[in-house]
């Protein structure tokens, strides 16, 4: 299973996750990211970087994995690859707060 970027990146877009991704799966919407589930090779490494715990296995979640495998697959589809870290949004850290108080 592919790893997928939940709800929980929208307003943040920290980036840590895109600059350890060595595939450039990530794509980028003006308010979150998404991961191209077909390019995505499960290495894991951008799990432990987001600070607002945005990334999950989808073979981890207990329902609705199929709908946010779809999900993240279509906007891949119609937005850019982001390929290297990018400033935050101006809503990161109070985003981060209410994810993590
Ligand atoms: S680090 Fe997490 S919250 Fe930030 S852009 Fe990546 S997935 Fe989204
Ligand atoms: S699991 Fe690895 S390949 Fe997949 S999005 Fe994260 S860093 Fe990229």
């Amino acid at each position: 299973m592919p790893h997928v970027v939940t709800d929980a990146c929208t307003a943040c877009r920290y980036t840590e996750c895109v600059a350890i991704c060595p595939v450039d799966c990530f794509h980028a919407a003006d308010d979150r990211l998404y991961i191209d589930p077909d390019g995505c090779i499960d290495c894991a490494a951008c799990v432990p970087v987001c600070p607002v715990k945005a990334i999950v296995d989808a073979f981890d979640l207990a329902t609705g994995s199929e709908e946010l495998i779809a999900l993240n697959r279509q906007r891949s589809r119609e937005l850019p690859v982001i390929d290297g870290k990018s400033a935050p949004l101006p809503t990161a850290e109070a985003r981060r707060q209410s994810l993590n108080p």
